[in-house]
């Protein structure tokens, strides 16, 4: 028996998940490790929060899908790696050893870029601490009779869709005194993404009545204050952090070849480029041929991570991977309506919600 071991329930990990329980890989005993038993699918995440999906709608239920492959589910995190030895430390004390292991664990808020970041100011990741952070939030929102504004630090692509869902639910709420203030380092929200869909985007962040505050890099985050490095500061009563994907630590300090992110480095094979028993997918991976950080490359790299588990535990070939040089992005704005961007290419509309709906569900009922 071969022991493979996957740390995380992420895009690219239920792939596998779903592969095998279609089809056994032989002789190999599975272990998955992650710390919730669902993982919510970030793409619907704003649809939550906007109140077009319940949550049971956003989860993929990974201890139910371990139990349909017949696989051992840890609920735990994975702190740390043990080349030699072949086996990971997981934050309940447990010690998993393993013949192959594969990481999917996502990135991190990095909170340590801004004093009272950890204390005053409640980050995107992990989601499910986000997801039972927000009722208080909202229950806040709801009972500030004098005004509740909230500041949210980063505007790409996912607190940019944040604002507009949060707006959107103060809107539904009724809560006319509730204020959303996205907060960005650069001239315009969706940074990388064409100018002409960002222009669109600023317009209807003013139309919705959500404030932008551009060129601002938050420093401090104090209680009712977010203190800027232009020595100017912003007077709010909570402050959600969507500020990028950053790197987990325990990889690097594992030893496993990183980039200078913190991400591991893989080969096209998606194995480490310093332990080959080692796979890593995902945001967490810094591909040979780098890509955006984003869902898309998550989930396109599954089937093959699932190709070249199956081949690295019988001895076969394993195919190279050649990701698409370009990710559809769409982007909900609160209502039924979303933004699209393909390479240089942007669009939006009511259909386009359409559409990003049906995509994110089609996603969903695989796993369901
Ligand atoms: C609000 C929001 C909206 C987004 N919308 C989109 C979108 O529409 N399209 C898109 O392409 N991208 C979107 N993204 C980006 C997308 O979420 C990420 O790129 C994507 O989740 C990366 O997938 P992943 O498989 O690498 O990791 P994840 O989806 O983060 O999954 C990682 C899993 O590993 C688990 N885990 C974490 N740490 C450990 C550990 N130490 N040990 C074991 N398990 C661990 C986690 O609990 C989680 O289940 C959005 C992001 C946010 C925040």
């Amino acid at each position: 028996m071969r022991r493979l071991l996957l740390i995380g329930g992420g895009h690219a990990h239920v792939y596998v998940l779903d592969e095998l329980a279609r089809s056994p890989y032989p002789d190999c005993q599975v272990t998955l490790i992650s710390p919730y038993p669902r993982q919510i699918y970030s793409g619907m995440l704003p649809g939550w929060i906007a109140g077009h999906y319940s949550i049971e709608q956003c989860a993929i239920p990974i201890s139910l899908l371990a139990r349909r492959a017949g696989i051992r589910f840890v609920q735990s995190a994975c702190i740390e790696l043990d080349s030699e030895l072949k086996q990971v430390r997981c934050a309940n004390g447990e010690s998993i050893p393993f013949d192959i292991a594969s990481i999917d664990c996502g990135p991190v808020v990095d909170l340590g870029f801004a004093c009272g970041a950890r204390e005053f100011a409640l980050p995107i990741r992990p989601i499910e601490g986000f997801v039972a952070a927000w009722p208080g939030f909202l229950e806040r929102a709801r009972q500030a009779t004098s005004g509740f504004k909230l500041s949210i630090v980063g505007d790409g692509a996912a607190g940019t869709e944040l604002a507009f869902a949060i707006q959107q639910r103060f809107a539904l709420e009724q809560l006319v005194n509730a204020q959303v203030t996205l907060i960005g380092n650069n001239a315009l929200p969706l940074s990388g993404l064409p100018e002409r869909l960002r222009n669109t985007a600023v317009a209807l962040l003013k139309q919705r009545g959500i404030s932008c505050l551009a060129n601002r890099r938050a420093i401090e985050f104090h209680p009712g204050r977010v203190i800027f490095s232009d020595a100017t500061s912003l007077a709010c009563d909570a402050s959600l952090l969507v500020t990028g994907a950053a790197a987990p630590i325990w990889p690097s300090a594992s030893g496993l070849a990183c980039d200078e992110n913190g991400f591991v480095r893989v080969t096209p094979t998606l194995q480490s480029t310093s332990h080959p028993f080692v796979f890593a997918a995902g945001d967490v991976a810094a591909y040979a041929d780098p890509r955006p950080k984003s869902g898309v490359f998550a989930v396109r790299a599954g089937p093959l991570l699932a190709d070249n588990l199956r081949s690295a535990l019988t001895g076969k070939t394993m195919q190279r991977w050649a990701p698409q040089s370009k990710a559809l992005y769409l982007i909900s704005t609160g209502k039924h309506h979303a933004l699209a961007a393909w390479g240089p290419f942007s669009s939006s509309g009511d259909w386009v919600w359409r559409w990003k709906d049906r995509i994110d569900r089609r996603f969903m009922q695989r796993f369901s």
